[in-house]
Formats: C-alpha cells, sequence, structure tokens
C-alpha cells in the first residue's frame, strides 16, 4: 500500500488487520501529512511492514514489489490538500501524476517477470477522488460514466493519474481497479480538512472558519466504511473499471459545523455556544458547489455499502479526537498552526514534496 501513513492508507491498514488479510506492507515518503503513529494499531513485524520511500523512487517500488511480490497493491499515495493545491501546485503534479506514472512502470516491470499465477491474481487499486468530476448544481450525481472536469490542481492531478491508469490498462492490460470516493471524516486526519481543523480551533476557543455562504455540499463517508470500499474493490473489483464510493450523507458545510459544535459544546463544555465561533470567511478560489455520488455500482459488483450513519460517525469522531488530544499537537507541531490556506496569495506554499 502507497501512501500508508496517511489518514486513509492507515485506516485501511489497521481494517486489514482486524479482518486478517494477510500480510501489509506500507509504503510512505512521510510528507506533512504521514504519521507512522497512525500505523500502530495496525502491528509490526510479520504481519506489517513500514518502508519509507517514496512512490515516484521507480527503482526502490520495483525491488520491493520483487522482494515482497504483493498479490495487490493499493496506490493512495498522494497529496491531498485542495488548499494547499491552490497555494503550490507542483507537489501535486509530482506526487500524484509523476507519482502515478513511475508506480505503473514499476509494475508493469514487476508482473513482466511475474509467473502466470501471478499475474493473474494480481490488481491494482487506485483510489481517486469524486472530485475529478468536477462540481455540480443542487440536483444530480456523478456516476462513473460522467466525464472528468477538474476544477482545481488537486483534482486536475487526480484525474491525471486516472487518465495513465486507464491508459496502462487499455495499453498494456494492467489489472487496475479505481475508486472514487467522496469526502472522508474519522479519527487521524490531518488537521487542515473541514471537521479537525474546525474541531481543533473551537477546542482553542479560536474562531471557526466557514467558507463563502458555508451552502457547498459534500457527501460525507466514514473512513472505515472507505477502507472496506477500497478493500472490497480489491477483493471483486473487476479489472478496467471504475467504482463510485460514498457515504450518502450530503450536507452543507454550514451544517456539519453547526453540528459538530453542538457536539463540543456537550462533549467538551466550556461555558459557551460553540456555534458563536462559527465566522464566514471569503470563499475558496473556484470553490466546488456540490459533489454526490451515485453508488448503486459498488453496491451491486462488490456486494459493499456504507456502515456508519453519519450522526453517530460524527460524535464518536469527536468523542476519538477529544481521547487523542496529544496526537492532534503532535501531529501539527512544527508543520502547521491551524491557520487559513489557499487563498492563491503565497507562491508554492505547499508543505509537500517539491
Ligand atoms: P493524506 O494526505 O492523509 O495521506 C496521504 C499520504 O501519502 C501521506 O501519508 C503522505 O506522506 C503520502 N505521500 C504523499 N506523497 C507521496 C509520495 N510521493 N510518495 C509516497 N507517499 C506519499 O490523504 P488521505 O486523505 O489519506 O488520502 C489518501 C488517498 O485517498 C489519496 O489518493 C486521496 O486523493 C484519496 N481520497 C481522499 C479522500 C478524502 O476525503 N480524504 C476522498 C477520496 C479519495
Amino acid at each position: 500500500m502507497t501512501g500508508a501513513a496517511g489518514f486513509i492508507g492507515s485506516a485501511v491498514a489497521r481494517r486489514l488487520r482486524s479482518l486478517g488479510l494477510g500480510r501489509v506492507v506500507s509504503l510512505d515518503a512521510l510528507t506533512y501529512a504521514g504519521d507512522v503513529s497512525r500505523l500502530e494499531p495496525a502491528g509490526g513485524e510479520p504481519g506489517h511492514r513500514f518502508v519509507h520511500l517514496d512512490v515516484r523512487d521507480e527503482d526502490a517500488v520495483l525491488e520491493l514489489l520483487r522482494v515482497e511480490r504483493p498479490r495487490t497493491v493499493l496506490h493512495l499515495a498522494a497529496e491531498t490538500h485542495v488548499d494547499r493545491s491552490i497555494d503550490g501546485p507542483e507537489a501535486f503534479i509530482q506526487s500524484n501524476v509523476v507519482g502515478a506514472l513511475r508506480l505503473l512502470e514499476a509494475v508493469r516491470a514487476y508482473l513482466a517477470d511475474a509467473s502466470d499465477a501471478e499475474r493473474s491474481a494480481f490488481r491494482l487499486v487506485n483510489v481517486s477522488t469524486d472530485e475529478v468530476y468536477g462540481s455540480l448544481g443542487p440536483e444530480g450525481r456523478f456516476t462513473e460514466t460522467t466525464p472528468f472536469a477538474p476544477r482545481s490542481p488537486y483534482s486536475a492531478s487526480k484525474a491525471g493519474a486516472d487518465h495513465l491508469m486507464s491508459a496502462y490498462a487499455e495499453t498494456f492490460g494492467l489489472p487496475i481497479v479505481t475508486t472514487h470516493a467522496s469526502n472522508n471524516y474519522g479519527p487521524y486526519q490531518f488537521p487542515e480538512k473541514l471537521i479537525p481543523l474546525a474541531l481543533g480551533r473551537a477546542l482553542r476557543g479560536e474562531s471557526v472558519p466557514l467558507y463563502g455562504t458555508g451552502d457547498n455540499v459534500r457527501d460525507w463517508l466514514h473512513v472505515d466504511d472507505h477502507a472496506d470500499g477500497i478493500i472490497a474493490a480489491a477483493l471483486r473489483g473487476r479489472p478496467g473499471e471504475a467504482y463510485l464510493i460514498g457515504g450518502g450523507n450530503e450536507r452543507s458545510n454550514r451544517d456539519v459545523l453547526n453540528a459538530l459544535m453542538d457536539l463540543v459544546d456537550e462533549l467538551a463544555p466550556a461555558g459557551r455556544e460553540h456555534r458563536e465561533l462559527i465566522e464566514l470567511v471569503a470563499d475558496r478560489p473556484g470553490h466546488d458547489f456540490r459533489y454526490a455520488v451515485d453508488t448503486s455500482k459498488a453496491k451491486a459488483d462488490l456486494g459493499w455499502r456504507p456502515a456508519v450513519p453519519f450522526e453517530r460517525g460524527l460524535r464518536e469522531t469527536v468523542a476519538w479526537y477529544l481521547a487523542h488530544r496529544e496526537w492532534l499537537a503532535s501531529v501539527t507541531k512544527g508543520r502547521y498552526a491551524l491557520e487559513r490556506l489557499g487563498t492563491a496569495q503565497g507562491p508554492n506554499a505547499s508543505g509537500g514534496l517539491a
């Protein structure tokens, strides 16, 4: 698994361990967003091995494939924060597009020497986002056949990777399954993203920024449901196919922050109504209005469905962050002070790989 020390990769590693689904080899470049402590619950050798490696290091990735001979490669390594992609797109092209190319070349070389049995069992799961489809109005949903229309440097770089994946599946016959998931939330998310950022600032008594009018809509997916979807795609996905994964929880950003602040009132009372901290700020440039995904194909073909209702998931997520304040402090120390990003002011301000 690439990007395994990230928010979603580590959830997949923990899930694979609890399901007893074999040995996991985790690879990660440990950018500002990577944190190996997320992998501690996934255990160590012999069931789990962590390798500090940049996915763009094609020779080292090929060597690792030849030593470990995996049946499945889950590709999650990426720069992932839209606001950082506005401040500095270069790192996104490097990790997301060049990274995908180097991984594809390593996998192609590995399979060329593999046995017939290894080749026929092998799958590469390309973990992508619903953001490649662009922005929706108030109605309708994305399906697997919706044309790509990315609008941020982040989504453009993910779409670029997806195009390379499709091209390698067609041209070189690589057995690739792609997933496009909606907005994730849950434990261990880096606090630059909406929910842990708002929570972190509210716990410090600081203003909680709400972009634009607060009416932008996302479909919230618990990270464990996403992990199950990725595993289902690895086990049952058909090579060459894409699957949309979403929680079926469409909420405006305003509704999410209101619900979050009410939970903080209840679980960490501070003698004030935390909703009062919510402050409208200038919108993100090019802010997509709404994402929504039709997940019927994943449900029918992968036998997957989301299991975590949003209200329960949000409550458990708030409780997790309250019980892990030291993790929140350690993962941000020297890296990120919960400040505003993505105003298109700073040249190349991204904290990722150059
Ligand atoms: P994250 O930022 O928490 O983790 C990404 C991980 O990739 C980090 O550990 C980082 O160190 C690593 N990484 C970055 N560049 C690398 C490189 N060149 N080589 C090796 N490792 C590198 O992100 P996440 O939220 O866990 O997202 C994981 C994947 O899921 C991404 O591909 C993302 O596009 C996709 N995705 C995320 C969401 C979401 O809501 N977070 C939704 C759909 C899809």
